[in-house]
């Protein structure tokens, strides 16, 4: 692992990574790591090659007054941490790096002048709401030094906290009003076995504190069951919060609201899903949680290795449960169809994505378990056209692209946005869908699987083969699946692993059925997403 202070150190270091056509992930922090941010990095790392971990205690996100001079700080320890982690770079500059340097604190030389530096200012409309008014400057710094490190880093995605929900909805429109080229990715909020929100600002409280702090996911857990039970008015989820607060003394309650999670509009109903937040004190330590009520049917993702018989199981799930089979594989056959009808080279990104982008693509659920959902591109039916060999020569290559990739998941996930979905592949319940209700990975022994390989060529009338060297095969694919640039194989820390061996399919997809309907409330009322806790 290397540590830079310097823009131009890192720079350099970035040039190399990138020539080594390494993909690079970025996670800006402010330092005093803890389980929240391992989350983060750890994510970063599985998904990309090269991680970057920021450590910048940004003054200008520090209101007067607030706790900039006592905010936990000890680069030594984190860079440790994060050594131990697997992150490559740390960059941990001073402020004068990003803002530049002078006698008056943050300004720029400019002809032998000084002048204040240009600055990034979010949307007004995003700072009307939940913190903003009450840490005056805080997003306008906080935006400012995001913008600025994506600018120096220029990673291909970059990592952001849901528990700081307001910071990434900002982030996210930023990054997309001014074509920051970044995939943004949110991280569930990790928690302490009490439910409270890990935060660097924990280390502040008194046991008692910390005690009574519980109270805040404990209210917030307290509405969500109510919009479970069908509440949909702000005012009455915002008092249920309030009221369960108000039970704890050691509580000064600051805000309670409920805001649309990706605009920040107020809300005075959800209508399909809401962001309820709170800020509150206990002592001078002032903490902050959320929680997503979404109304929506189930996603249900199913990853797993080559050979676990991912597409059948989901096939069948979906035909069993009435949900749409998401059918990725399909998408990426439909606009390798579509690229090839047009007869644009596919080395030519940029032709490529002009003839995929206004393309409209849509799956319909198939008539039978063993069909696969009727694919229609442009409104065309390309159901049988996009499985002919020409087809599948060409779709590693066209999916390879990162551009096809971004826009397709886009379209995947506005799919996910409804909910009523089974989809499988290698990165569904870590990448795709995240916050999947239900999330499997799928797997079987390797004996297991090079017999089943092997039963299938048998089957396509091919001589029998050798099982250790079809073993030996798959686990090279394995470890190439789970080493890949794009879309690597990866367990969702949440999901659900199902060893396949010795079941037949049925009972496989009886199994998953099963837990569908043990995890999950029925699609007509809401589900609380369940909380991921970190000791
Ligand atoms: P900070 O160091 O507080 O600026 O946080 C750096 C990143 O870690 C931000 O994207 C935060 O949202 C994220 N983060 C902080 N606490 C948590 C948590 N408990 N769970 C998940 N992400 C977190």
């Amino acid at each position: 692992m290397r540590l830079f202070k310097t823009v131009a150190g890192l720079r350099c270091e970035l040039a190399r990574v990138r020539q080594q056509g390494d993909t690079v992930g970025f996670v800006p922090t402010m330092g005093a790591l803890h389980a929240g941010h391992d989350c983060l990095i750890e994510r970063a790392i599985a998904e990309t090659d090269c991680t970057v971990v920021s450590i910048f205690v940004n003054p200008l996100q520090f209101e007067p007054g607030s706790d900039f001079e006592r905010y936990p700080r000890d680069l030594v320890a984190d860079c440790c941490h994060c050594e131990h982690l697997g992150a490559r770079i740390i960059f941990a500059p001073e402020a004068g790096e990003l803002y530049g340097n002078n006698a008056d604190g943050f300004g720029c030389e400019a002809g032998g002048a000084t002048r204040n530096p240009t600055r990034v200012l979010p949307p007004p409309e995003m700072l009307r709401v939940l913190c903003a008014p009450y840490r005056p400057g805080h997003f306008e710094g906080v935006a400012d030094a995001v913008i600025r490190l994506l600018n120096i880093v220029q990673p291909d995605t970059a990592y952001f906290g849901e528990k700081d929900a307001q910071q990434l909805a900002i982030v996210r429109l930023l990054a997309s009003d001014l074509k920051v080229p970044v995939d943004i990715r949110s991280v569930e909020t990790v928690r302490e076995p009490s439910g409270l929100a890990c935060s660097s600002r924990n280390r502040y409280l008194t046991s008692g504190q910390r005690a009574a702090a519980a109270a805040i996911a404990y209210s917030l857990n307290k509405a969500c069951h109510a919009f479970g039970a069908g509440e949909r008015n702000s005012n009455v989820l915002a008092s249920l919060v309030k009221r369960e607060l108000a039970t704890v003394p050691e509580l000064r309650v600051e805000y309670v609201e409920l805001v649309h999670p990706q605009t920040l509009a107020p809300l005075a109903e959800i209508a399909d899903r809401g962001l309820l937040a709170t800020a509150v004190y206990l002592g001078d330590t002032r903490l902050i949680d959320n929680v997503l009520l979404r109304q929506r049917r189930p996603v249900v993702a199913i990853d797993g290795p080559a050979g676990a018989g991912k597409s059948t199981v989901t096939r069948r799930v979906a035909s069993k449960l009435g949900l749409l089979h998401l059918d990725t594989g399909a998408m990426y056959r439909a606009v390798t169809w579509l690229v090839l009808e047009t007869g644009v080279a596919l080395d030519d990104e940029a032709r490529v994505v002009e003839t995929i982008a206004p393309a409209a693509i849509e799956l319909v659920p198939a008539a039978t378990p063993d069909e696969p959902a009727r694919t229609y591109i442009n409104g065309k039916d390309v159901t049988e056209a996009i499985r002919t060999t020409h087809v599948t020569q060409h779709v590693s290559q066209v999916s390879a692209l990162p551009a096809v990739r971004r826009m397709l998941v886009a379209r995947q996930q506005r799919y996910g946005d409804r909910g009523g979905i089974v989809a499988e592949g290698r990165d569904i319940g870590t990448h795709v869908f995240p916050d999947a209700e239900l999330k499997i990975f799928l797997t079987a022994s390797l004996p297991e699987r090079a017999r089943r390989r092997a039963r299938d060529l048998e089957q396509q009338g091919r001589a029998p083969v050798d099982l250790a060297q079809l073993e030996g095969e798959i686990a090279r694919r394995d470890d190439y699946d789970r080493s890949r640039a794009v879309a690597p194989l990866t367990k969702a820390d949440d999901a659900i692993e199902l060893l396949t061996d010795n079941l037949s399919l049925v009972a496989v997809v009886d199994r998953i059925a099963q837990l569908y309907r043990q995890h999950l409330v029925p699609p007509s009322s809401s589900e609380q997403r369940s909380h991921r806790y970190r000791e």
